[in-house]
């Protein structure tokens, strides 16, 4: 052989058991970890594409929506965006870009290289856009596609979202919705609120472990896809033919590709989970522990970053890190000593603040107490360590 097996691989695989209270992935349920276990299937099996209609189900459940091209892609968050982004933008398309944090500005590089003119409407760090800034910029720039973030995870910030797809249908503009970091910790109803594509994370409220995409189409979008003058430029996206595979468009199912079965076990027994709760219950559970958060991090004499309490994402908060003090040294301490994970800023943000996930499995009192606790003795070690 001209390259030797990896001598590392002999060694046995270290995965120690953390608690993941960063903005994602979340600590999965030991009911999820059960079924990432069972044998995996062949992709077309009847069990396994009988799991696909169970997670298609779950989905338009968690998305409120019976929008029928409705399925889960084959990759993390981000693929989520590629997909909308890709089969709703044909080239030169103008598209409008809400961007107050990171994800909006990795929205806007992607729709660019699928074609689009992007215009941006730009807030200020640890702030939201109201509906009448929504409004002026769509009618200045009559964008085909507007693409907001309910939940800016970099910033901690929370975007509501009643009223804006009744304005953009106003204007013949559809409306793309970035949920991966807030659906389940914040309300989200894509059909009353008119929302045309939508996509959420599998690893964050919902428990599964990431690599799998819920994603959703409104029949307004899936219009715009099959009236499109040119394919859509990747082929794995492309939802004419992932919708078949989904079996949404009452045709046979077509083999698209092979789909881990693991990860749909895993999906389905997460968006189980939300069902058996109600989704209702799960979004005030992530509620309560996010004022309980909130009220131990100011009695702390921290300092939130977003101003605005209504503007707060329950899901992901952002507190700044205090004068003086290494961040680095706080969330070392937090996983050195307790396997906890804390995480700190992220693009505009990063050495600014801490950001501190309560998602899902994760979203309990003793969770909010135990972060509480750690991220104090870290910042006094820190303080004292000063070097
Ligand atoms: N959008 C938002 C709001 C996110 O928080 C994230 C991940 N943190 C993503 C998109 C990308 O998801 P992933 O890392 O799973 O690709």
């Amino acid at each position: 052989m001209d390259v030797p097996p990896p001598e590392v691989l002999s060694l046995p695989m270290v995965v120690p058991s953390k608690t993941l209270m960063g903005p994602g992935p979340s600590n999965c349920p030991p009911s999820v970890l059960q079924a990432l276990s069972l044998p995996v299937l062949g992709h077309l099996h009847p069990e396994c594409t009988k799991i696909m209609d169970d997670i298609k189900a779950g989905i338009q459940y968690v998305f409120q929506t019976k929008n029928e091209l409705t399925l889960a892609v084959s990759a993390s968050g981000h693929a989520g965006m590629e997909a909308v982004l890709c089969n709703l933008i044909e080239p030169g398309d103008k598209v409008l870009i809400a961007v107050n944090g990171i994800w909006g500005e990795r929205a806007n590089i992607m729709a660019s290289r699928y074609g689009a003119t992007v215009h941006r409407l730009e807030a200020a760090l640890g702030t939201n856009f109201t509906l009448t800034e929504f409004e002026d910029a769509i009618r200045l720039h009559k964008p085909a596609l507007l693409f907001v973030v309910q939940g800016e995870s970099s910033t901690g910030v929370y975007q509501p979202l009643e009223g804006l797809g009744l304005i953009c249908h106003k204007y013949n503009c559809l409306l793309v919705v970035d949920t991966v970091a807030s659906l389940g910790g914040v309300p989200f109803y894509a059909d009353r609120w008119e929302v045309d594509a939508v996509y959420t994370g599998s690893q964050k409220v919902l428990g599964a472990p990431p690599g799998i995409t819920p994603i959703s189409f409104s029949s307004r979008a899936q219009e715009k896809i099959l009236a499109r003058k040119t394919p859509p430029k990747v082929y794995y996206w492309d939802m004419t033919i992932l919708g078949d595979y989904w079996s949404c468009f009452g045709r046979p199912r077509v083999y698209h590709h092979t789909i881990s079965s693991t990860l749909l076990y895993g999906l389905r027994e997460g968006l189980s989970l939300v069902g058996k709760e109600g989704i209702e219950n799960v979004i005030n559970r992530h509620k309560m522990c996010a004022q309980r958060l909130h009220k131990g991090l100011q009695a702390m004499g921290l300092q939130m970053l977003v101003a605005k309490e209504s503007a707060r994402l329950p899901t992901v908060t952002a507190v700044k890190v205090p004068e003086n003090i290494d961040w680095t040294v706080v969330t070392g301490y937090a996983m050195k000593h307790y396997f906890l994970e804390i995480s700190g800023g992220l693009g505009p943000t990063a050495n600014k603040i801490f950001r501190i996930g309560i998602m899902g499995y994760n979203a309990t009192n003793d969770n909010v107490d135990f972060v509480l606790k750690v991220l104090e003795e870290g910042i006094n070690y820190a303080r004292e360590n000063r070097s």
